[in-house]
């Protein structure tokens, strides 16, 4: 029986593809023996259903994300410059999954950059550059855009550059914004970082800070601040310890949640969730790392401590303290660890994935 008496939990479950379906079979193992029975409504999406399907994305994995309401997500690849919009993106959209919640806590034995980090990212997850409004070089819209702002605005864009746009609305701020002083507050947080770069865009991340200081006034109790996106990763990167949970707009919290992860000790280690007022889809922050797709090679702690976080969201909560548990006295042990927590890469004592997850089952057992 699970401890909210709700047995089994139905969760769907897209292995993705690279080394998604590797680490997706260790994180399931593990969660069974964290002893929560799950019934995996499995869905496959991106590369490989492209060809098949002439979608990565078909309509058969939202059905079973709506119908569940939760889901576990292993990384789907996206081709550079040409091909498929990104799966990861539409899902987020639309499922208006509107924050991205990426945890990079300091776990002892790591081998990380800093020892005092515990940082929550809270990225905005559907607006911004990442929103897909994008106008291809030398298209007719394109053309029609570029002489629309030129004759608008006496700039001058050349005729021959492509264009993204980069909204941010009032509403999509005061959401996430709000999310991230309710996480914090729900969370024991001290702090709200604002990060944006509104000195120099001033109708798109100025119109963010002026919500985010306008939605801090009702979240006293938390104390607020706000940095320029620039300031704030060379801060991260020397004294991380001064912050706590950072609120951004979407391509910002894409970039830094990659640079908190290399603060703790790398991507092998940072979870993530995509989270609405409706769903929820845990991923790692990683992706499909194709080179290492089928080697039994990758670290599967992210997509676990990702799993640490769906079990908390269900309610699992000594689930999850255990798995976590498990997963620290591994890292703090540096026994039973992939390439990437090893102090050289081509370490021969390294284990591989599947080895991680015999471990942890063991420790659970
Ligand atoms: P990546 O995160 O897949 O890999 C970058 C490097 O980080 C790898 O080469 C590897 O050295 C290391 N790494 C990543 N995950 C690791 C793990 N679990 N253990 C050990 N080392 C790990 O980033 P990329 O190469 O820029 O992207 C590959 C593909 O993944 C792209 O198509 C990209 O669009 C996609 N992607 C998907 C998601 C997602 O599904 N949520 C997220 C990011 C990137």
């Amino acid at each position: 029986m699970n401890e909210t008496g709700t047995n089994p939990y139905a969760i769907t479950l897209i292995p993705g593809d690279g080394v998604g379906p590797e680490i997706t079979e260790a994180v399931t193992r593990v969660i069974a023996a964290a002893g929560v029975k799950v019934e995996w409504d499995e869905q496959s999406a991106g590369q490989d259903v492209y060809f098949a399907e002439q979608t990565p994305l078909p309509r058969r994995v939202l059905d079973s994300i709506r119908k569940h309401k939760t889901a576990l997500k292993g990384p789907v690849t996206t081709p550079v410059g040409t091909g498929f919009r990104s799966v990861n993106v539409a899902l987020r959209q639309e499922l208006d999954l509107y924050a991205c919640v990426r945890p990079c806590k300091y776990y002892p034995g790591a081998r990380a950059v800093h020892t005092n980090v515990d940082l929550v990212i809270v990225r905005e997850n559907t607006e911004d550059l990442y929103a897909g409004i994008e106008f291809k070089k030398g298209d007719r819209k394109t053309l029609e855009v570029i002489d629309y702002i030129n004759a608008r605005t006496g700039y001058s864009i050349r005729s021959d550059s492509g264009i993204s746009i980069k909204p941010i609305s009032v509403f999509g701020s005061e959401r996430i914004v709000r999310f991230a002083f309710e996480y914090a507050r729900a969370s024991g947080r001290r702090k709200v970082t604002a990060v944006h770069k509104a000195n120099i865009m001033k109708h798109s991340d100025g119109l963010f800070l002026d919500v985010a200081r306008d939605v801090a006034k009702n979240y006293t109790d938390i104390e607020f601040e706000d940095k320029i996106i620039d300031n704030m990763c060379m801060q991260l990167v020397q004294k991380p310890e001064l912050y706590d949970v950072l609120v951004l707009p979407n391509l910002y919290g894409d970039i830094v949640s990659d640079l908190a992860a290399g603060l703790i000790g790398g991507l092998g280690l940072a979870p993530g969730a995509n989270i609405g007022d409706k769903y929820a889809v845990f991923e790692a922050t990683h992706g499909s790392a194709p080179k290492y797709k089928g080697l039994n090679k990758v670290n599967p702690m992210a997509m676990m401590l990702s799993s640490v976080m769906m079990l908390n969201h269900l309610g699992e909560r000594e689930a999850a303290a255990r798995l976590d548990a498990a997963i620290a006295g591994i890292v703090a042990e540096g026994k039973h660890v992939t390439y990437d927590m090893k102090p050289s890469a081509d370490d021969p004592t390294a284990v591989g994935t599947s080895e991680v997850a015999d471990e942890i089952v063991r420790r659970l057992g």
